[in-house]
């Protein structure tokens, strides 16, 4: 059965990006090439990796295996945060390329901001230098608070087209959504499903009862429903079907309200990108 066209969220430098990407933290490096090849046999068009993953070259592996054109699929991935800095970030994203097996990247991004290294601007002139050498699509970043991209936007002019930031239905993350929206930076959702703690939520399970979906479509849903970027992770082939097949059903808005009273102040999972100590 032919599977629909993802839809699409429009970047600020012209391109775009498949709202929903499988997440492959945590995959091991073995089992990468099968999960992408199912996600794209589901529909996928669109794959979030990062060098510390250590499975950059397994994404390659399944993308080759595909079948896919590589014009078709979206490929994100992450400079890791002991490689920030001007030549070190050049050197990185050489590694990267040469493990995925690409001669151009669709999105680049810096890891976290790592305020304690006092790196992430001279990291972003690299990205910045990349795109312009035409070997990277689009630039952003990820864990990035608004006084970060500030700070990226004054000293260098150049605006992140993307935050990659945790964000589910217990962490709704409303002030730096807000923050995106007025500079039209697009928010892309890790942890989606709260790494899975969010499906054994009662009002989660109410809401796939009454659709007649399951707690991981309806987190989905949502994240697609509130303009999110958004790349759950399994490594099951099934699973990753499921998390696709979300375009049959539409939550309303009393739906939409039981799930934003879950949010919580302190519901973040991850670290917090002020204080993490890396
Ligand atoms: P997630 O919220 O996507 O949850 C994944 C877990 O949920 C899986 O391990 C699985 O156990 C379970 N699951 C998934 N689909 C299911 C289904 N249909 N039914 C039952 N269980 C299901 O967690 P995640 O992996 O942390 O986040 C997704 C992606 O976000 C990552 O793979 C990675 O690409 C990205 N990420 C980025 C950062 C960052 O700092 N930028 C941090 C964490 C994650």
């Amino acid at each position: 059965m032919a599977q629909p066209r993802h839809p699409f969220i429009q970047f600020h430098d012209g391109r775009s990006i498949p709202q929903l990407g499988l997440g492959v933290w945590q995959t091991p490096a073995d089992e990468t090439a099968q999960a992408v090849k199912a996600a794209l046999a589901a529909g996928y068009r669109h794959v979030d990796t990062a060098a510390i993953y250590g499975n950059e070259a397994g994404v390659g592996e399944g993308l080759r295996a595909s079948g896919v054109p590589r014009e078709d699929v979206f490929v994100t991935t992450k400079l890791w945060n002991a490689e920030q800095g001007f030549d070190s970030t050049l050197r990185a994203f050489d590694a990267s390329m040469k493990l995925l097996g690409l001669q151009e990247l669709d999105l680049y991004l810096i890891h976290w901001p790592c305020p304690a290294r006092g790196l992430f601007v001279d990291t972003w002139r690299a990205f910045v230098r990349l795109q312009g050498e035409g070997r990277v699509r689009s630039i952003g970043v990820s864990n990035f608070e608004p006084e970060h991209l500030e700070r990226l936007v004054q000293e260098t002019g150049v605006k992140p087209v993307l935050n990659q930031v945790e964000l589910h239905p217990r962490f709704q993350q409303q002030v730096l959504r807000s923050y995106h929206a007025a500079h039209g930076i697009a928010t892309q959702a890790w942890s989606p499903l709260g790494q899975g703690q969010l499906l054994s939520d009662p009002a989660i399970a109410a809401l796939a009862n009454k659709h007649g979906k399951t707690p991981a479509q309806v987190i989905v849903r949502w994240h697609i429903d509130m303009g999110h970027v958004v790349i759950p992770k399994s490594v099951q082939a099934g699973r990753i079907a499921e998390n696709a097949d979300v375009f049959d059903f539409a939550l309303d808005a009393d739906d939409l309200a039981a799930l934003a009273r879950l949010d919580q102040p302190d519901g973040r999972i991850g670290p917090n990108p002020l204080t993490a100590a890396f």
